[in-house]
């Protein structure tokens, strides 16, 4: 007696017989469905004509199957990466930037739940580096607002604006509502306490290629 690998029941007759059995079909094309994304449990307890529940106790039985949590954490990781990546979003440019320069990001997990952050990215692969999208806008001639900081601790912080993508690693970031210059030449008048290094950290993207870098082979 041996256990098929396709259904997970016990083979008690010859395989041919066994695999025109209902379980056998049901888990074939169950396994086939499962494995293309697309189709969610309630679609396939509709084909089947079986309840929900039992399109899960199905593929629960399925040795090759992705299981329902495994199927459920994946889904909602491609619906934050979705929503990272829409076009009204901040994380838009920084993707696709992060991607020519063959960076791995992933939206970051929030906790044990199937939740994930469209806000922050872990980068690296491994993923080792925690980064938070915002933005940053254009205020009078010249001179930059950052609304609000986030308060996550994070190793990059980056701010999405006009003049490009910011980029400060956590011993640099900007706290709270703050207001800047990118062109050195300017002074900042009337902006006291203003710093004159934001342009160090304009499309700053070697600060993280080298922090990789650094923690190659040291997955935190
Ligand atoms: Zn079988």
């Amino acid at each position: 007696m041996r256990v098929c690998k396709v259904c997970g029941a016990e083979v008690k007759r010859n395989f041919p017989t066994h695999a025109q059995g209902v379980r056998h079909r049901n888990a074939k094309r169950l396994t086939r469905w499962i494995a293309d994304e697309s189709i969610s449990f309630a679609e396939m307890s509709r084909r089947l004509n079986v309840s929900r529940e039992r399109v899960r106790q199905l593929a629960e039985q399925i040795p090759k199957a992705e299981k329902g949590r495994e199927r459920q954490r994946k889904a909602a990781l491609r619906r934050a990466q979705a929503a990272v990546t829409r076009p009204d979003r901040p994380g838009f440019p920084i993707v696709k930037e992060l991607e020519a320069r063959r960076i791995a990001w992933r939206p970051f997990r929030l906790g044990n739940t199937y939740q994930f952050s469209e806000k922050l990215l872990r980068l690296g692969s491994p993923p080792r580096l925690t980064c938070s999208l915002q933005r940053y806008c254009k205020k009078l001639e010249g001179y930059y607002n950052i609304n609000k900081a986030t308060n996550e601790v994070c190793d990059f912080y980056l701010f999405v604006g006009p003049a490009g993508v910011l980029i400060f690693p956590h011993e640099v970031r900007p706290r709270g509502q703050t207001t800047f210059l990118l062109n050195e030449t300017r002074k900042a008048k009337g902006v006291p306490g203003a710093r004159h290094d934001w342009k160090n950290y304009l499309n700053a993207w070697n600060l993280i290629e080298e922090r990789l870098k650094q923690t190659r082979g040291k997955a935190s």
